[in-house]
């Protein structure tokens, strides 16, 4: 193989690793954010659950201030029972006395009622804590590895690029244009073998002179179809 293709193609392998973990380092912010978004749900779940206990506790409260205030009217009723001197009267306040302890008895079932789905809202509550913890220590651990996979990433990366630095002064000056130029409009593959006649870049087979220039291997040839520098199949 020609020398300035073999430091190309080491070259070409270097910067392809470059365009790879470059590639790849880009991808990661989606990355933490997909492992975030797996929260949201959980969240939401948790949300609504904590919404329902609150609304149950406040069911209670309210039913208890509705109990509270009928037993004031009572405790007033009877006072005035206690001082009429009126018979008309006396039964009256009785009737009334009797009414609103019906409703106390009736409210007093409510508020046990409401209890009950305090507890049921309360247990919801603390399953969906639960749900939220464990996908919590999923994400934690998932942000944690990619925070690893970022620092491993850019330390290869600076790696590969202070090696490409010292294998770029190695070649051939001159090609560098032609390889710098055809890395960026060949998809990252400026050097292509030529195999059974074929360039591997193009797949199309190159005419008879390209291709005993390239087995001549005594200068730098290019595919006649795609421009790519082609270095014999070894
Ligand atoms: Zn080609």
């Amino acid at each position: 193989m020609l020398e300035e293709i073999r430091g190309l193609l080491i070259l070409q392998d270097r910067d392809r690793r470059v365009l790879s973990l470059e590639k790849n380092l880009a991808q990661l912010p989606q990355d933490e954010a997909r492992a975030k978004a797996k929260l949201a749900g959980d969240e939401a779940a948790l949300k609504k659950a904590h919404d329902e206990f609150v609304a149950a506790e406040l069911k209670v409260k309210k039913v208890e201030m509705d109990v509270q205030t009928r037993k004031t009217t009572i405790q007033r009723l009877e006072n005035q029972q206690f001082e009429t001197k009126k018979n008309e009267e006396y039964n009256a306040l009785g009737h009334e006395i009797t009414r609103y302890s019906k409703e106390v008895d009736e409210l007093e079932t409510k508020e046990l009622e409401a209890m009950e789905e305090v507890d049921v809202f309360r247990k919801k509550q603390s399953e969906a804590e639960a749900v939220l913890a464990k996908t919590q220590k999923i994400v934690d651990e998932d942000l944690v590895s990619i925070k690893q996979r970022h620092a491993q990433m850019e330390a290869q990366l600076a790696e590969v690029k202070a090696e490409r630095e010292k294998l770029v002064a190695n070649v051939d000056e001159d090609l560098l244009p032609l390889y710098g130029k055809l890395m960026k409009s060949k998809d990252a593959m400026a050097i292509a073998t030529l195999k059974n006649g074929q360039c591997t870049g193009c797949h199309v087979k190159v005419i008879a002179s390209t291709a005993i220039a390239v087995q001549g291997e005594q200068e730098v040839t290019q595919c006649d179809n795609c421009g790519r520098i082609l270095s014999m199949d070894e």
